[in-house]
């Protein structure tokens, strides 16, 4: 046909449209009716208020509103025999139920906010009878929310559509046929005969289309059906394929909204997996499950039974998808024991796989920490993310800081919202970087972000792309039967060794500072009150606490989630979570000093004049200065003890000490302030070394301007010349051991004030920081310049430590500019060096010789974005801002002989965050002696990170490791009566006994590896 001229690309999709517009008919209005409040009600109270009736067209609320809908009207007797569903969209998310109050379907706005390369992600049709009789009542309710996918208003706010309509299957059925057809063709080579004949049948419908819909749809899809059938042949890579929804947990809604999104969420996937016997939906975060459990039995109850079909996987180890920069060590370790343990509780499985799509870079900790709880896979994206290097991999094997690995698979096609179209199966093949040893790949499909999941479009697609001529075939399964056929070929899978480190979203080390500093005041809480409660217990009867720690530690991890912890949320989420840490901190607060006071009313303190217990919780013994009964005290305390001390009858000795506006002096160091307060020498006289370079000032406290949101700031950052914070008072005391210099700064309608404190015998040199924030846009820094010369900076991550380069050679260095750090970094030559510890930062960055904190991000977005163009009065708290609020932390700086390890910057740094603690007592007699250590060890560098009890009964855990990078042969001392005592995983499952001598077990250790002791304690 040497004429012939088919249609352009643009026609088919002109005639794709026209066919789904014919596909659903409506037929009869429904009359709505709705209740609405500003918090969600239950099914029993939908009817909460005044109702309003409501015509399409009409608005009904403000963001985040809530309402019941009630929708009533009546078949048609012209729809008799007829497929008939209604037609909703209110502009607003709805949940469907049914007459026992149970969640029987999720409806989603058509305008709903989200990327469309991916589809649409509305769902609009509710299905009511495949053959109705005609003359039927409807009569639904349904639970709205006034927002969207993405927790905004989009499209018109109105109500758009209320109906009942008919679907034409044979129309439906052939849209879907023309859908994939046409999205296939743009995958193929024009030159090639398949896109010829794709391109002419789809050319010889749109002339069918001419004669008539839906008349004319069973003729078109005869002219398609031998082009679908076409099946392809031996393959050379297959796509596993698995439904999804990713949750967020809180983002750009608050959770209260999420719980809601669940339900809608977790009826839809019910609902399509009884009408597609292929699907299998997957779905992480025990929490998310939790809530089903709580508020929605019922729905929970069919889950299990498709969990238990197969038909419903319950994915990832850990309790919520968690972020893993900023995350404790332990916090993590719990991720995956309340995770694991609750999927096998609640459904019987095993997951040995992690499931973190989302997170913003994977801590080097973590092989170690899955490959110790059982977890022999992990699974994301997000790498894809990266702004300047492409991730040379998707299949490999990661290797974490102790050298334990994982398989990793980051999804190919770089995206866990797959629309499970031609285009996804051919941008797996072409983009799979690892296709020449693997022939296995994962694809992950459905609408995700704010839930919503796959909706039959996604299911249609997949139904006809199973073994496609031309097309890798896709076969619906779970991620972990996926896993278990890709590991097969891990033999010849490359390595990365290190980080994961994602080259985006630096902000988020920073950003909602006090979110960050609760988690970690709350991770180091609970490891004082269990550790503690497993003393009193034994010593002085209390209880074990464990139904409070489980609570509490959930809702620590729950805050754990990938947009929580890193500051990407909007402000509610925060002021949310804030109210919850302070009344977690409270009650872990009072718990701990409740059975300090057991204790501590045990101990013989006759004849004492004013006694107090001071209790260390530190797995080394420590020397500290402390303030009892309005006295200096210099309490020498032993390991994981307690010593008792008397401030009545003496005060010890203190080294000179000098403290003027201009110098801070003790026995260590002599730190000699500049005028405008930045400090201009800090002179070791150990060491006899200045650590400041010549001419170079420390601690300037400079403020750039951060036009960034809430992930991320500008790269270009550093060119700008900052502005300072301005000194505008200095107060010099001595305070007993303390020579303290109070520094008062102000910017703006900022103001910042500084407690410098150099205790008597310490080199350590604190800053307790309070400040005001008012300014927006901006990031406030401090900078350390130091006289080392070094090639790598290390940085204290969970469980240990790693290396990175100061310098910017080449694109991977570039891109760490800003990295995390949890306690300390260090900047060290052989000799000699300088650690910045702190007690709440995470984003730090240490280029050539400048050691740099990041201190406050006041970013615009997401936060409190509607009030961004708000007016407030000079001074006030600008709410459309993050970070505007009081702040409170401490960082110190540290200089040292050698390196981090041999300086002793772990001890320094463990002891800034877990101070003594100080029980005041009454003289009195008592059966336990005034000192005691509980637990000791005779090696430097193990660290014990939690004591706790067992989850599953009186054993007491204690899990150590190693954190100087060196091998390790450590005597544990227990004084305690041990029964036996044998290695368990981080599961708590006993993995290996143990040879215990007079109390005593002997570890060896490699470098920075974690063990778990599972001990029974005797009588
Ligand atoms: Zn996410």
């Amino acid at each position: 046909m040497p004429n012939y001229r088919p249609y352009t690309k643009r026609q088919l999709e002109m005639a794709l449209r026209l066919i789904g517009k014919v596909a659903y008919v409506e037929v009869a209005p429904l009359s709505i009716e709705a209740w609405s409040t500003r918090e969600p009600v239950s099914y029993a109270d939908r009817c909460t208020g005044a109702p309003r009736s409501l015509e399409i067209g009409d608005t009904w609320g403000d963001l985040f509103d809530c309402a019941w809908f009630h929708f009533t009207g009546e078949i048609p007797a012209a729809a008799a025999g007829q497929h008939v569903v209604l037609l909703i969209n209110v502009n607003g998310e709805l949940c469907v139920f049914d007459d026992d109050g149970v969640p029987v379907r999720g409806l989603t706005p058509v305008a709903s906010q989200y990327d469309f390369s991916l589809g649409a992600p509305g769902k609009r049709v509710l299905e009511v009878s495949d053959a109705a009789k005609g003359g039927e009542p409807i009569d639904i309710w349904a639970d709205a929310g006034y927002n969207d996918l993405f927790g905004n208003v989009s499209g018109s706010g109105a109500i758009e559509q209320a109906a009942v309509a008919i679907c034409n299957d044979e129309v439906r059925a052939l849209y879907y046929d023309f859908e994939v057809l046409l999205d296939f063709l743009n995958t193929l080579p024009e030159a090639g005969p398949r896109y010829q004949q794709v391109l002419a049948g789809l050319t010889s419908v749109t002339h069918a289309l001419y004669e008539g819909l839906p008349n004319v749809a069973s003729r078109a899809r005869a002219i398609l059906k031998p082009l679908l059938a076409q099946r392809g042949g031996d393959p050379s890579l297959e796509i596993s394929a698995v439904g999804h929804a990713h949750m967020d947990l809180a983002w750009l809604w608050p959770i209260r909204e999420t719980k809601r999104k669940g339900a809608r969420t977790f009826s839809t996937a019910v609902e399509l997996a009884e009408r597609y016997p292929d699907y299998i939906f997957g779905a992480s975060q025990p929490q998310y499950f939790q809530w089903m459990k709580d508020a929605h039995p019922e729905l929970y109850a069919k889950m299990k039974a498709l969990v238990a079909a197969g038909r419903m996987e319950p994915q990832g180890a850990m309790w919520v998808e968690a972020d893993t920069n900023v995350s404790g060590g332990e916090a993590l370790v719990r991720q995956v024991l309340h995770g694991k343990r609750f999927f096998k509780e609640e459904f019987d499985v095993d997951i040995d796989y992690l499931w973190l799509p989302d997170v913003f870079g994977y801590s080097a900790a973590l092989p170690q920490i899955l490959a110790k709880a059982g977890v022999t896979v992990f699974s994301t994206q997000k790498l894809s993310w990266s702004l300047i290097n492409t991730f040379p991999h998707q299949s490999f094997k990661w290797q974490g800081i102790d050298g334990s690995q994982v398989l990793t698979h980051m999804l190919p096609e770089e995206t866990y919202n797959s629309p499970a179209a031609p285009r996804s199966v051919r941008k797996i093949e072409q983009n799979y970087k690892d296709s020449g040893i693997s022939h296995h790949s994962l694809m992950v499909f459905g609408i995700g972000d704010g839930g919503g999941g796959p909706g039959v479009e996604h299911l249609e697609r997949l139904a006809r792309i199973k073994n496609l001529a031309g097309l890798s075939p896709v076969k619906q399964e779970s991620a972990a039967d996926f896993f278990k056929k890709w590991r097969v070929e891990a033999d010849r899978f490359p390595t990365w060794v290190g980080e994961l480190y994602l080259e985006r979203h630096e902000g988020t080390l920073t950003t909602e500072a006090g979110n960050k500093r609760y988690n970690r005041k709350m991770e180091l809480a609970l490891r004082g009150l269990e550790w503690r409660a497993v003393v009193a217990d034994r010593l002085a009867g209390t209880s074990y606490p464990q139904d409070r720690l489980t609570d509490i530690w959930r809702e620590v991890l729950l805050y754990q989630f990938h947009d929580i912890l890193p500051g990407s949320s909007i402000k509610r989420v925060y002021d949310e979570s804030l109210e919850r840490y302070a009344a977690m901190y409270d009650e872990v607060d009072t718990l701990s000093t409740e059975r300090d006071a057991a204790i501590a009313a045990l101990v013989d303190t006759e004849g004492m004049v004013s006694p107090a217990v001071v209790q260390n919780d530190l797995s080394w013994a420590r020397t500290e200065w402390l303030l009892v009964d309005d006295a200096w005290v210099l309490a020498e305390v032993p390991s994981m003890g307690y010593v008792t001390v008397d401030a009545g009858p003496h005060s010890p000795e203190v080294a000179e000490l000098t403290a003027t506006a201009t110098c801070l002096e003790n026995d260590c160091l002599t730190v000699t302030f500049a005028a405008d307060g930045g400090i201009a020498s800090i002179y070791d006289k150990q060491l006899e070394r200045e650590m400041i370079p010549e001419g170079e000032v420390a601690n300037r406290l400079v403020v750039f301007v951060d036009l960034g949101d809430a992930w991320d700031f500008p790269m270009d950052y550093a060119e700008q010349t900052p502005r300072r914070m301005a000194l505008v008072s200095s107060e010099a005391r001595v305070d007993g051991p303390l020579a303290v210099l109070t520094q008062t700064y102000r910017i703006g309608h900022s103001e910042l004030t500084q407690e410098i404190v150099l205790a008597s015998g310490s080199k350590r040199l604190d800053f307790a920081t309070k400040a005001r924030w008012r300014e927006t846009a901006t990031m406030l820094r401090t900078q350390f310049p130091v006289a080392v010369h070094a090639e790598e900076a290390t940085y204290e991550i969970q469980f240990g430590h790693i290396k990175r380069p100061t310098h910017r050679n080449t694109t991977w260095d570039l891109a760490r500019d800003e990295v995390a750090a949890h306690k300390w970094v260090d900047l060290s030559q052989r000799d000699f060096g300088a650690a910045l510890i702190n007690d709440s930062k995470y984003g730090h960055k240490i280029k050539d010789n400048v050691i740099d904190l990041n201190l406050l991000r006041s970013a615009f977005y997401p936060g409190a974005n509607r009030e961004r163009d708000k007016v407030y009065p000079a001074g006030e708290p600008h709410l459309g801002y993050t970070d505007q609020c009081d702040h409170e932390f401490t960082y110190a700086f540290y200089p040292h002989e050698g390196d981090a390890v041999e300086g002793g910057v772990i001890e320094e740094a463990y002891a800034l965050n877990v101070p003594l603690t100080v029980t005041p007592v009454t003289p009195h007699a008592g059966s336990a002696p005034r000192s005691v250590s509980w637990v000791s060890l005779d090696t430097p560098n193990v660290v014990i990170e939690a004591v706790k009890q067992a989850e599953d009964g009186n054993d007491v855990i204690v899990r150590l490791y190693e954190a100087g990078g060196t091998s390790a042969d450590a005597l544990l001392t227990l004084n305690f009566p041990v029964d036996s005592i044998f290695e368990a995983d981080l599961m708590e499952n006993v993995i290996g006994d143990l040879a215990v001598a007079d109390g005593a077990v002997r570890l060896p250790f490699t470098p920075f590896e974690i063990k778990t002791l599972r001990i029974k304690l005797g009588a």
